[in-house]
């Protein structure tokens, strides 16, 4: 197992040497065997009684030089100058077996200097949905954190109820924020920014320190892997629920699994998250609100971009211009493929629009309404994708232009079918599946739908799935509002 702890070699400022909290009765949920063993972990640190202890924050690792990192954010738009790991220890970096390095952290250890009056813990809820749905994106193909470990506490948190306490160690790549950004350049010491942005151009986007402007470079790939992973986002029905500049990943995974959903029945403006009132994070919100807080991190590395800070201002601004037509062109072909279009071309957009729009007028179910189409296409299929319509005519006028569409494919309709079911999940975490997994969980400590579920998604575009996973919720099932838990 090869350990580095890079971040503890940054000037002082940037973090704090911390301990977790003793737990008084830890106990296994979950251990991440096919994970570990890409990080190079040696099998003791598994379901071991050892590693218990050291996924609960018990006994400190001998790898570990366990930190907390501080940073900023937007929260809402309104800016926290304060905020920081106030339940989250980083243990360690390791590098993995593919040369990469990731950060291994706790979250739910316990308070830190930034927890602001928090207790530090977290509640077996939050846990089992981030380990469930940050292990589901990672099989979608989207860049996100992972999850290596989960145990109980034994420990109650107090929220609005008396919970089980869990503790989630979560790899990333980094869990550098544009919030740790906006923290570094608001002490207005440019030596402390310009050392923060080598080490992500060092760490993360190593090509930049050849080009003939690295910081706007920096800026740049930045944004283009924010755009990425949007577009991700859109494709699958995903709402983040808290996009905040401190829930924004340098590095362009989707980072803080709080409130999060994926779509049932296709709405552009839907929202889940309980303190999201205003819909700022609402699902056709999502790529305005990476813009804006790329815009933040941009304003940040203005002292770098140029000394003339008109001339930083018109680079960054022409960086952030890229945004929008990059976030539509990915859009576009990653739509366009759920559709069984391989090259995509502008005239696409109103085809791909207007599914979409049918969808909302007919509440049809997001991931079914794709998926279902490949049927379309085959033999012997059922009509599955037009039993998802009330009114079947409006979806039979659109499949004509559809069909049209792919005759311009030199392709078989057996070949399209097959891309299409190789883009389009049958499964995603559903958010009555998540609620329900939950509350067996903490009810009864029974762990069955959790494994069972976890194993499910690690298949989402096998054609075969138990019936139960693949449908919708019944009206009475709908999980209508969701909880950060924090
Ligand atoms: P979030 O937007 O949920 O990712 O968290 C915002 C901030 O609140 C971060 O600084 C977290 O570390 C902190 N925080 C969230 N929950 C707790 C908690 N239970 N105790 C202490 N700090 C917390
Ligand atoms: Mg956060």
């Amino acid at each position: 197992m090869q350990v580095d702890h890079s971040y503890s070699r940054l000037p002082s400022v940037f973090f704090q040497p911390w301990q977790a909290s003793p737990v008084a009765n830890p106990s296994w949920l979950a251990f991440n065997q096919q994970l570990a063993t890409e990080l190079d972990l040696p099998a003791q640190q598994g379901e071991t009684e050892q590693g218990l202890l050291q996924f609960s924050g018990n006994t400190v690792p001998a790898w570990a030089k366990p930190l907390v990192q501080a940073y900023a954010g937007h929260q809402f738009g309104q800016y926290n100058p304060q905020l920081g790991d106030g339940r989250a220890l980083l243990l360690a970096e390791v590098i993995a077996h593919n040369g990469k390095r990731y950060d291994i952290q706790l979250k739910g250890a316990g308070p830190t200097p930034y927890s602001r009056g928090g207790d530090g813990r977290s509640a077996i809820g939050p846990v089992i949905r981030e380990y469930l749905v940050s292990e589901a994106m990672q099989v979608l193909g989207v860049p996100t954190t992972r999850a290596l470990a989960a145990v109980t506490t034994g420990q109650p948190v107090f929220r609005d109820d008396e919970l089980p306490g869990a503790i989630l160690t979560r790899v990333a790549s980094s869990h550098i924020r544009i919030g740790t950004v906006q923290y570094i350049a608001a002490l207005g010491n440019t030596d402390f920014l310009r050392t923060l942005a080598d080490y992500l151009i060092e760490r993360h986007y190593p090509d930049c320190s050849s080009a003939a402007t690295p910081y706007l470079a920096l800026l740049e790939q930045v944004i283009s892997k924010q755009t990425t992973l949007i577009a991700h986002w859109m494709r699958l029905g995903f709402i983040h629920g808290v996009m905040n500049t401190d829930n924004t990943s340098i590095c362009g995974e989707t980072i803080d699994y709080g409130p999060c959903a994926f779509l049932d029945q296709y709405q552009a403006d839907k929202v889940f998250s309980s303190i999201d009132r205003r819909g700022r994070y609402a699902y056709s919100n999502q790529p305005p609100i990476a813009l804006w807080n790329l815009a933040r991190l941009a304003e940040c590395l203005l002292p770098l971009i140029a000394d003339d800070e008109k001339q930083a201002v018109e680079q960054a601004t022409a960086a952030l211009q890229q945004f929008q037509p990059q976030y539509e062109a990915q859009w576009l072909e990653q739509m366009a493929a759920k559709l069984g279009i391989s090259q995509a071309v502008p005239a696409d957009k109103t085809l791909i629009d207007d599914y979409l729009q049918l969808l909302q007028q007919q509440a049809v179910d997001f991931t079914l309404g794709f998926r279902y189409l490949s049927g379309e296409l085959q033999t012997g299929m059922d009509n599955k994708a037009s039993a998802l319509f009330a009114s079947p005519a409006a979806f039979a006028s659109w499949r004509e232009r559809w069909l049209a569409r792919l005759t311009e494919q030199a392709l078989s309709h057996n070949e399209i079918a097959g891309q299409m079911d190789s883009v389009n999940p049958l499964l995603i975490p559903r958010n009555h599946l998540i609620a329900k997994a939950i509350r067996q969980a903490e009810d009864d400590g029974d762990l069955t739908l959790f494994h069972r579920l976890h194993q499910a998604w690690k298949k989402p575009f096998a054609s075969a799935a138990d019936a139960d996973l693949i449908a919708p919720p019944k009206p009475e099932e709908v999980v209508q509002r969701t909880f950060c838990g924090t």
